[in-house]
């Protein structure tokens, strides 16, 4: 638990999140018209989506499947019957002048979320429902001096928002339940989790309390759309609401904005309520029956997920916590690592992939599926070590130039002339060379000093580039050393 230190003690932050996330559908949630990405403005809008007076909207079938599919991913109950309903209000970019959403009888209820800690510690929050709704228009300032643009593309697309409980405690434990509820829809197939192109978006409940006491009031930040912001926003809005408290003021409840720029949290209007919003069940839509094998028959189809995949990897291949959170938080990562560990040493494979492939990765700013190494030949190239034609740390030296060439591991090594050295004659000659042009060092071992070993490996491994097999040179040296 991270508390604030104030002048009047420790402030505990509580945290609940709404996430928005758009569906992966092919048409929108209750009209034909396409969603891609970046299409030409107002170029998939149908006459539903511009709310053209008298049409109707027709739900479609698959972005139920995905909200279910989702809820199940989520361990959540399935509301076999649900309410679409209308929320109303005045926006430029919502021609309708309401929302469909689904207010008191959402089609998720109650589920859950395990976060999984930089430090390998995990613990589970509370999720409160998943409903469906229409995401509105985009209204565009920046294109003309004294217009705002309006773009309807985006205008009827399918969302679901996915509420939290208040459990969580810091601005880490909100950006691990980002990552994960991002990593499981991925998993699925439910939303791609993209929140530069704003198809997952996060609103921040923030409130503080002395620690014991009952919840403060919240302030909800708008529409923060990367993870590092969401930490900053969190941060920032906590530290604000101590020090009004502190100065004995109140918090109001309020919606606030993330200025992305001075990295401040703004007021911008005083919190709304439900009633606000007139909400009432849409006179244009029956509620929603699901059948309950229907859900049953996705649930059968559901992939295996980040949670069970990760016990699976601590159990099957004894990897520890870490590495396995490492592993599992894209499935790319697990699936290339599962075909590295397939025969071989799977913690020997585990290191290597996050330690040097991930490290290379990183650095090179490239994602997994972008690897310039295969995981067939990063398997290749254990076989090596693991048949003495090379040592670990020749390869090292191999996967640097895999990781340029794409090459394949023995190609490498071939071309390089990096086969370990395992002749015991050849090694015996380097160490009876070196032993000699060394007499003084050799007397100094022999009299007790017996670090100066290290210095004869050094040398050995030195004058043979590294190629000496290191098992050998220790064997041969001992038993010099000894005579
Ligand atoms: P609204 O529609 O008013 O935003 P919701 O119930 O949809 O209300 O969402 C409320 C969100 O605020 C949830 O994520 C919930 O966990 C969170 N929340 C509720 N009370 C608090 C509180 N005192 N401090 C922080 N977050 C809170
Ligand atoms: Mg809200």
């Amino acid at each position: 638990m991270t508390y604030i230190q104030g002048e009047t003690g420790d402030w505990e932050v509580v945290i609940g999140l709404e996430v928005h996330a758009q569906v992966i559908t092919k048409s929108k949630l209750f009209s034909g018209a396409a969603t891609d990405f970046g299409a030409a403005p107002n170029s998939q809008v149908s006459f539903v989506d511009a709310a053209f007076p008298g049409m109707l909207p027709v739900i479609n079938e698959h972005a139920v499947e995905q909200a279910v599919r989702t809820g199940l991913g989520l361990k959540a109950q399935i509301n076999l019957h649900s309410v679409f309903d209308r929320k109303n209000y005045f926006y430029a970019d919502l021609p309708s002048g309401y929302q469909i959403s689904q207010y008191l009888q959402p089609i998720v209820g109650k589920g859950e979320l395990v976060l999984d800690m930089p430090d390998g510690s995990s613990r589970t929050v509370g999720i409160t429902r998943l409903h469906l709704e229409q995401d509105a228009g985009k209204s565009i300032h920046d294109q003309h001096p004294s217009k705002t643009y309006i773009d309807l593309n985006r205008s009827g697309v399918a969302l679901m928002e996915i509420v939290s409980e208040p459990d969580l405690r810091s601005a880490e434990e909100a950006a691990a339940y980002v990552r994960k509820l991002r990593s499981i829809l991925r998993y699925l197939g439910t939303c791609d989790g993209n929140m530069e192109e704003g198809s997952m978006r996060c609103d921040c409940n923030v409130s503080v309390r002395k620690p014991g006491q009952p919840f403060g009031t919240r302030c909800e930040i708008k529409n923060v759309n990367s993870i590092r912001f969401v930490m900053a926003a969190i941060e920032y809005e906590a530290a604000r609401q101590v020090e009004v408290l502190e100065a004995g003021g109140k918090i109001d409840q309020e919606t606030r904005l993330w200025d992305t720029t001075k990295l401040v949290t703004r007021s911008m209007r005083s919190k709304e309520e439900a009633h606000d919003y007139r909400y009432f069940p849409d006179p244009d839509l029956l509620p929603l029956e699901l059948e309950p094998e229907w859900v049953e028959e996705i649930k059968r189809t559901l992939p295996e997920l980040p949670d069970e995949k990760k016990a699976r990897f601590i159990g099957d291949y004894k990897l520890s916590a870490y590495d396995a959170n490492v592993l599992v938080n894209e499935k790319a990562k697990a699936d290339y690592f599962e075909t590295v560990a397939k025969g071989r040493d799977a913690k020997q494979a585990a290191n290597w992939v996050t330690v040097e492939l991930f490290g290379a990765l990183n650095k090179a700013g490239l994602e997994i599926e972008q690897s310039p190494v295969s995981a067939e030949n990063l398997g290749g190239l254990l076989d090596l070590i693991a048949d003495n034609t090379i040592s670990g740390r020749i390869a090292k030296e191999v996967f640097a130039e895999m990781f340029e060439t794409g090459e394949k591991p023995a190609d490498i090594v071939e071309k390089k002339g990096l086969r370990q050295v395992t002749d015991t004659g050849a090694i015996e000659a380097t160490i009876d060379q070196i032993l000699a042009a060394n007499a003084d060092k050799v007397a100094e071992y022999k009299s007790g000093k017996d670090k100066l070993f290290g210095f004869f490996v050094g040398q050995a491994m030195k004058a043979t580039q590294g190629k000496a097999n290191p098992a050998m040179v220790n064997e041969i040296l001992q038993k010099k050393l000894q005579g």
